[in-house]
Formats: C-alpha cells, structure tokens, sequence
C-alpha cells in the first residue's frame, strides 16, 4: 500500500494527487500545503488562482516530448467542458500576429505544431485590419481558476475521501526529510511545491528559479471567443494582450510576461492603460458603445519559471542519502506559463515515475521543457 506524501494544492499538486488517486485503489496522499484552494487572500507565491486560463501550447516544432505532455491536457480539459461544475468551457481561441510582432519574427509565418491535430480544428485566418499580418484559430478552452482548482479538490476528497485515502494538513514544508506519514516514513514525497521550492531544494538548484509577472484584469463583459494578440511595442517587450471569457461570465484580460520584478504586487495605472488601450485597439467589442468597460478586479501573479524547464524527475541525490528510509522524492515543480496545459502530461508522467521505481526499473525520463 504506497504512501504519498504530496507538497502544494497548486494545479500540479493536486491534479498529481487526483491522478495517483486514480492509477492505483491502493494508493494513499497525504497533500500537506501552505495555502489551499478555499483561502479568501492568496499569497502571491501560490500561483494557480492567479491564471488566465487558456490551453495554447508553447512547444516548439521539434520538442515533440513537450506536445506530446500537453495534448494530453487538451484532451482531459474537452471533456471536463462537458462537466458543469469543473469551471472549463469550451471556446474559439483566435490569434492574430500584428505586423510589428511578424517583422520582429523576421517576417516568417509560424502556425504552432498543434496545427496538425486534426480534432482541434485548426484554421488559418484573413486579417480584418491592416494592423495584422496574420492569425489562426482553433477549438480551444477557458478554465476558470478558482473553479477548478475546487473541482480538483473536490474530486480528491470524492474518489481518496471516503476510504481515508485523501487526507490534508495544512503546514508549512520546512524541509524535505524526516517527513511522516501515519508516524512511519512515506513511501514516495512528490514535491509541486511551484515557486517556493526554492526553499526546499539545494542553493545551486534554487538559483534555477525565477518569477515571470504576469497582470490579469476581470472586466464585467461577456465575449463568446478568446482572443491573443502577440504584439511588439518597442517600449514593453514583455506586454501582450489576450482576452478570455470565462464560463460564469465575465473576461479575463491581459497581460504580460517580465522578469526580474517580484516586488510588484500591484497594478500601476499606466500599465493598466496600456492593457485596456491594446484591447479598444484589438478587440474594441470588449468596450460598450461609449468606449468604457467595467473593471471587476485586478491581480498580479508570478509564473514559477526554472531555467531549463520543468523539474520532473525522481531526486537520485535524495534517494542515496535516504536510502536506509526507502522513501523516494519525486519533483514536479517550475511550470512557468504553462503549468495548466501541461498539469494532466506532467501527473500521468509522475505515475509513471512511480510504477517504474516501485518495478524497479529507472525512469528514462528526458527534460527538455523550455519556457
Ligand atoms: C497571469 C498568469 C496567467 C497564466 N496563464 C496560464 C495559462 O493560460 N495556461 C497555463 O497553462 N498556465 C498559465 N499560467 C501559469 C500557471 O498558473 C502556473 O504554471 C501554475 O499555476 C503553477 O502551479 P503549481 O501548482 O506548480 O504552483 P502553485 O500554484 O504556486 O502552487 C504551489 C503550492 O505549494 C504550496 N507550497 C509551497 N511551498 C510549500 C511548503 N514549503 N510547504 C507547504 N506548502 C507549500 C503553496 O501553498 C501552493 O499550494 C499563468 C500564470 C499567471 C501568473
């Protein structure tokens, strides 16, 4: 009967809890994390509440380990549309390339690798406005954050619950030995533990980790389609706009990718001028007929991004030292901009990890994820 302890209720803790739960009825967690999806206020390093948040992968033409982990998340959140309660609707995901973005890109057309994916209906668009050099569409979706990061909990405690299969402790990890697990040594700890691994993992690791900031604002309308336009103003790189409507109404709009500002917890009115200027320009059906738009909130949070990519691996480092224990540390954290679409690929590859170290046989695992 393997014993679990998980670190984090991010959408990688818990969605690795929910599929471990699944792989094996003897399976057991433990998911021991600082915050929770229920918390009113969320502490800025707990990075799942704050996403958009959209399926769009970022894998390059050749990184087919990278596609092949995130179509696996495509397909999982088509059906969790169908669930009411899971807070994934589906939605048409237009992108438009604006003319400064494709001279940036040396004036190459670039469709993303999925569009070879016959089931996402890809579509290769006209321009409507000279401002555009080209775009596409594809059958996409919006999860609404807080929504399904309760739903994952929730089907935790429906499938782990009732057999005492699921348990939590709401704690802060201060390191990762001498954890326990109904007073004797867990069998396998699997840390997703996002940006605050930091704290957790050696100082020449820690070093990997960085914060890429991102600004989302909730405006009241109601758009049937999600909308991203890559741009590239010379004076804000790191700027872009997208536009997701959400399922329980309402749009998320952004936002930006930057680097090296982890002290920015909050919205200055210039960006936010730039965000909602970029949208009238782009997208000018957000705004009513007298050009105003009604702001819910807004929200900064930090992508947990790691040079080199994700950290999926089990820890050979760990499993020496520890190895009169018998526990094994599995690592699952540093998703970046990613860590929705590439939840589900990420889960099935931890299970994975398991079987292979509980068969004895060594996980040929190759990291090649890249931000
Ligand atoms: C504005 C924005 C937009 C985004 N849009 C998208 C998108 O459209 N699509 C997409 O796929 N991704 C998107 N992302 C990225 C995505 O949100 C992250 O990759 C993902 O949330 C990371 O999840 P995580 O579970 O790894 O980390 P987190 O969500 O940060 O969770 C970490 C968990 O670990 C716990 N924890 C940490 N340290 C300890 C400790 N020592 N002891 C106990 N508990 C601990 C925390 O309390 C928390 O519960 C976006 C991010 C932002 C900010």
């Amino acid at each position: 009967m393997p014993n679990f302890i998980v670190i984090g209720a991010g959408v990688s803790g818990l969605t690795t809890s929910l599929e471990l739960l699944k792989a094996n009825p003897q399976n057991r967690i433990k998911l021991i994390s600082k915050q929770i999806p229920t918390d009113f206020l969320f502490n800025s390093n707990y990075t799942s509440p704050f996403a958009g948040a959209n399926w769009e992968s970022f894998a390059t033409h050749e990184d087919k380990w990278q596609q092949e982990i995130d179509l696996v998340a495509y397909h999982k959140f088509k059906e969790l549309a169908k669930v009411p309660e899971s807070g994934v609707v589906n939605r048409v995901n237009t992108v438009w390339i604006t003319k400064e973005k494709f001279k940036q890109d040396k004036e190459v057309v670039d469709y993303p690798w999925f569009s070879a994916v016959p089931e996402m209906n890809f579509k290769k668009l006209k321009p409507q406005d000279d401002k555009i050099a080209y775009g596409y569409s594809f059958d996409g979706v919006v999860i609404s954050t807080t929504y399904y990061l309760s739903y994952l909990w929730n089907e935790c405690h429906r499938i782990g619950g009732p057999s005492n299969r699921f348990t939590l402790q709401r704690a802060t990890v201060k390191s990762l030995t001498d954890l326990t697990f109904d007073e004797s040594s867990p069998d396998f700890i699997i840390n997703c533990t996002g940006l605050l691994a930091r704290d957790l993992v050696s100082p020449a690791e820690s070093t990997k980790l960085y914060t890429v900031r991102g600004v989302t604002i909730l405006v009241e309308n109601n758009l049937d389609q999600l909308y991203v336009v890559e741009t590239a103003e010379p004076n804000y790189p790191d700027e872009m706009l997208y536009i997701m409507p959400r399922k329980e109404g309402g749009c998320v709009v952004g936002g930006c990718m930057e680097t090296g500002k982890d002290f920015e917890t909050t919205v200055s009115q210039e960006q936010r001028d730039r965000i909602l200027r970029r949208a009238k320009l782009y997208v000018p059906q957000l705004f009513d007929a007298s050009g105003e738009v009604s702001i819910v909130r807004e929200q900064v949070g930090f992508r947990p991004a790691r040079e080199g990519g994700i950290r999926l691996e089990l820890d050979d480092e760990f499993g020496k030292l520890h190895s009169g224990t018998g526990v094994a540390l599995i690592h699952n954290y540093g998703h970046g901009g990613y860590g929705y679409q590439a939840s589900y690929g990420c889960a099935e590859k931890v299970v994975g990890i398991v079987n292979d170290h509980l068969s004895g046989k060594k996980s040929t695992l190759k990291r090649q994820f890249k931000f």
